[in-house]
């Protein structure tokens, strides 16, 4: 689970990591407002209005009407997901450049065209910047231990920095059962170049840091830029934090977090109904139960010349209201041009998922190519049962078969269930 910038400095700040102070705001009129008595009146002369969205590359991003895909224009510039407001009527600036924020769509490298529509503006005290660094921390699953990279070539993309001088990237992994170590930041630190007051500085940001990633269950931490001030401190003036949703159970907290608007809205409807769903962008859509089989049906189907419009594990109780919610979803995504239903019946009965499979099609209107691969206990009276039903289906045996359906269906000569 992925959280906005302004959220996640405020837990960094929880933990003593440097973040500069700021408020998130949902309207022009409130960014105005903020700007005023939260900076103006403080005696702030410089502020950063930043948009948030779950994606990168804001600073460079664009932003477009929704509907028209004009670009939006502020003191006569494109706007940017990312404006620092150094002059003028700073409170003026702040409402007009939210005003161009809030509804439009962000286009950024990592939105990709289609963009993000922006509905939270963070208002931010402006800083003084020395040097751009780049700091992460996150799994190397390699290994099995935390990896964390520093460079002092901040404020780009890291992947150009991996490729291109992969020398002015640190790294060090942080072993489990000793954790992370003093001289392992005193490692970091002078891997930068760093002494004196910056030295300091950075290895009681990263000492800091590493705890907020451990106790907060992340899965990732990304400052870019990490920077420093002229006097040598190091402020996080960026944050992208990633939870591990393994860890939810013991972080109830998480959920006044999560912003449904980011995610994937046929994920969020799939999670209502506890079915363990990932949208993906292929044509055929797959009903499995069990996550390894899943995979390896995935798999089948791309060998089969199809590719998988989702990963969907309805779990043990394959029943009727847990596959019609299934076909709902599926149906949904415009790119499904044939479902796969690949159940086997372990604990759960073949003929019982076939009663199942018929009862949903009475409720959800399917209309693409279904193919059913049931196996296991009972199979042979669930295919009866679907060959005697009228309709459509096309029915396989084995995984294989079942692919070749698929393929067969997808070409076209085939009637829908
Ligand atoms: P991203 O492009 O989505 O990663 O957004 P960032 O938060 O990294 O902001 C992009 C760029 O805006 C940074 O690399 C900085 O150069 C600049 N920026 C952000 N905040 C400030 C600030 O407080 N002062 C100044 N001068 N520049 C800032
Ligand atoms: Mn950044």
């Amino acid at each position: 689970m992925n959280i906005h910038e302004y959220q996640a400095k405020e837990l960094l700040r929880q933990y003593g990591v440097p973040v500069l102070r700021g408020k998130a705001v949902f309207s022009a009129v409130d960014a105005g407002a903020v700007a005023f008595t939260d900076f103006v009146a403080q005696g702030v002369s410089a502020i950063v209005v930043k948009a948030q969205i779950h994606a990168g590359g804001r600073g460079k991003g664009i932003v477009h009407d929704p509907t028209s895909n004009a670009v939006i224009e502020v003191d006569g510039k494109p706007l940017r997901g990312v404006t620092v407001v150094t002059s003028g009527n700073l409170a003026d600036r702040a409402y007009q450049i939210a005003e161009g924020l809030i509804g439009n769509k962000l286009v950024t490298i990592q939105t990709g065209e289609e963009g993000k529509i922006v509905r939270r503006v963070l208002i931010e005290e402006g800083c003084r910047i020395e040097h751009e660094y780049y700091c992460s921390i996150l799994l190397d699953r390699s290994v099995g231990k935390d990896l964390i990279m520093v460079s002092t070539e901040g404020g780009v993309e890291i992947e150009t920095v991996a490729e291109e001088t992969p020398e002015k990237l640190i790294k060090i992994h942080v072993d489990p059962t000793a954790g992370f170590m003093p001289f392992q930041a005193r490692e970091l630190a002078f891997g930068l170049g760093l002494s004196g007051a910056s030295f300091k500085s950075f290895v009681s940001f990263i000492t800091k840091l590493y705890k907020a990633y451990q106790e907060m269950d992340c899965s990732m931490m990304e400052i870019n830029p990490l920077v420093t001030t002229p006097e040598g401190d190091f402020i996080a003036l960026d944050a992208k934090v990633g939870f591990d949703d393994n860890a939810e159970y013991r972080h109830p907290e998480w959920a006044a977090l999560r912003d449904i608007e980011e995610e994937d809205p046929l994920e969020v409807e799939a999670g209502k109904h506890s079915l363990n769903y990932i949208k993906l962008d292929g044509n055929v859509g797959c009903m499995v139960n069990g996550a390894g089989l899943a995979m390896g049906t995935m798999d089948i189907i791309q060998l089969a010349g199809g590719r998988p419009a989702n990963f969907l594990d309805v779990g043990g109780g394959a029943n009727v209201e847990r596959i019609s919610n299934a076909f709902r979803i599926m149906m949904s995504d415009p790119h499904v041009e044939a479902v796969l239903i690949n159940i086997f019946g372990g604990i759960v009965r073949c003929d019982r998922v076939a009663n199942g499979i018929l009862e949903a099609l009475k409720i959800v209107e399917v209309t693409v190519p279904v193919i059913v691969r049931l196996d296991g206990t009972n199979a042979e009276e669930a295919r009866e049962i679907l060959r005697k039903s009228g309709l459509n289906f096309l029915v396989a045996a084995t995984l294989q078969e079942a692919a070749e359906k698929v393929t067969e269906a997808l070409t076209g000569n085939t009637v829908t269930a």
